[in-house]
């Protein structure tokens, strides 16, 4: 029976929705990878069965049902799905009940697109009459990704604490990589190992996660970054620091990019990606901004009854933005104590970037003021290039591009922006290879004395 917009509409409200999803399994979309896996083992630590579903075998499948105006990861997010429902499906047979499963998709609330991928991946999985009776869940950036409203109070609390640190780690793990995988002396060692450490930090989470021992943790980073360190062939030169910058889905997502990392590192260079827990923090330190803003406003409408109110969210978001910085400060440390891996930025320090040289602010928010603050703070910290990886069209990422392209051409720092829709681009490598070319020159007109190890303080005057 065919289905009036009506009809459709109203599924946005139970069929997108948050519940309590223990027990279901949940299928999580891949992102990066290893924040990803550590991300269903969360959640499989506090009884929800989480599993990441294979990866891009959908593509066609999401270009299929969409009509090529969404965003790419929407599309690839899209076709995973109905890839994995379809194998599902053919795997079970008659006893597949798409009941069973939650579909895990978490949303932004503006003012970009991401927060209408979810409706419209609704739209799509009720266009299969065995689809219908998937759910899909998430969380949102309007609470700071509270998971308060899909799993038990008491489980919310430990997944909420425990998930942070998962992520902490799949960022030094990421950053592992990229610092010793270039540099290994035999090819292929990086990567074994870190597939098995990844393994092993997983297991701690499944099996101790819940116990919020976090040094049971930070002993895993240091056996790892020690043993990480060993494989680094110490007669190498350091090859050019590139940052990576962009969006957080198709930069962390390898398929998605390509594989942007390895091709610099096969023309020669030393990536360094911005971190998923960028995104985390900055969403919390939006939040606290925001509530600032509504404090101010209170005070000077003497609405003194929403005053209180106002206050204690402020006073709670503050103490989660310090214990997320806390908690990154001790798991860098514990890395930093035996391999030089980048620290990640705080998000204070970007805005302060930003304000400096006043080319765009926080008050107008997406990830086009973490991408610009981030560039900027690796000028700073004196890297060699930047590149900008995105979705072809993607709204930020274009805003970020038209800021960043005169700004570091200025400061005569390598730039290239990589826009990806799923389409292999011929010139793409070449264009990466003389991006690299340009790298190389910056760090030797450095190494020579040419050129200042950091950038100043403040690039363009106010
Ligand atoms: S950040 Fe870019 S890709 Fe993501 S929803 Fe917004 S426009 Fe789309």
């Amino acid at each position: 029976m065919p289905v009036s917009d009506k009809q459709n509409f109203e599924r946005f409200g139970t069929n997108v929705k948050q519940f309590d999803v223990t027990g279901k399994t949940l299928l999580i979309p891949d992102m990066a990878p290893n924040a990803s896996r550590l991300l269903a083992a969360c959640f499989r630590s506090v009884g929800v069965n989480a599993r990441v579903m294979e990866t891009y075998k959908g593509l066609s499948l999401g270009k299929e049902f969409t009509s090529g105006k969404e965003c790419f990861p929407c599309q690839v997010t899209l076709g995973d799905i109905l890839y994995h429902l379809q194998s599902e499906k053919a795997r079970l047979g008659p006893n597949f009940s798409p009941e069973k499963y939650v579909y895990f998709l978490p949303e932004a609330d503006g003012p970009c697109r991401f927060g209408m991928y979810n409706k419209m991946q609704r739209l799509v999985l009720d266009r299969f009459e065995e689809y219908r009776d998937v759910p899909i869940t998430y969380l949102s950036t309007r609470d700071a990704y509270s998971s308060a409203d899909i799993m038990p109070a008491e489980a919310s609390s430990v997944f909420q604490k425990l998930s942070y640190v998962a992520i902490i780690i799949s960022d030094i793990l990421d950053r592992t990589t990229c610092r010793v995988r270039p540099y290994e002396w035999r090819p292929g060692l990086t990567d074994s190992f870190m597939q098995k450490a990844l393994d092993a930090v997983i297991a701690e989470v499944e099996e101790n996660g819940t116990k919020l021992e976090l040094k049971r943790f930070y002993n895993l980073i240091e056996d790892i970054t020690s043993t990480a360190k060993t494989f680094i062939d110490t007669r190498q030169p350091r090859r050019p620091a590139i940052g990576i910058i962009g969006e957080i889905y198709v930069r962390t997502h390898p398929e998605s990019n390509q594989n942007i990392v390895r091709v610099l590192e096969k023309f020669g260079g030393e990536a360094v990606v911005a971190s998923v827990a960028e995104w985390i923090n900055y969403v919390t330190y939006d939040k606290a901004r925001d509530h600032e803003r509504r404090l101010k406003l209170a005070w000077q409408n003497r609405e003194f009854g929403s005053f209180g109110t106002i206050l204690n969210e402020l006073i709670s978001t503050n103490i989660e933005k310090y214990y997320q910085l806390l908690r990154q400060y001790q798991g860098y440390s514990r890395a930093l104590k035996h391999l030089d891996i980048h620290r990640d930025h705080r998000i204070g320090t970007i805005e302060k970037r930003l304000d400096c040289d006043r080319l765009y602010s926080f008050d107008i928010g997406t990830e086009s003021a973490l991408s610009i603050g981030a560039a900027l703070e690796q000028v700073h910290e004196g890297f060699n290039g930047v590149v900008n990886v995105f979705p072809f069209t993607c709204m930020p990422s274009a805003v970020c591009t038209a800021v960043l392209k005169p700004l570091l051409n200025k400061l005569r720092m390598p730039y290239i922006d990589a826009p990806y829709d799923g389409a292999i681009q011929p010139n793409r490598e070449i264009a990466l290879r003389t991006f690299m070319y340009q790298a190389k020159q910056h760090l030797e007109s450095r190494n020579s004395g040419k050129r200042n190890g950091k950038a100043a303080k403040c690039h363009i005057k106010p």
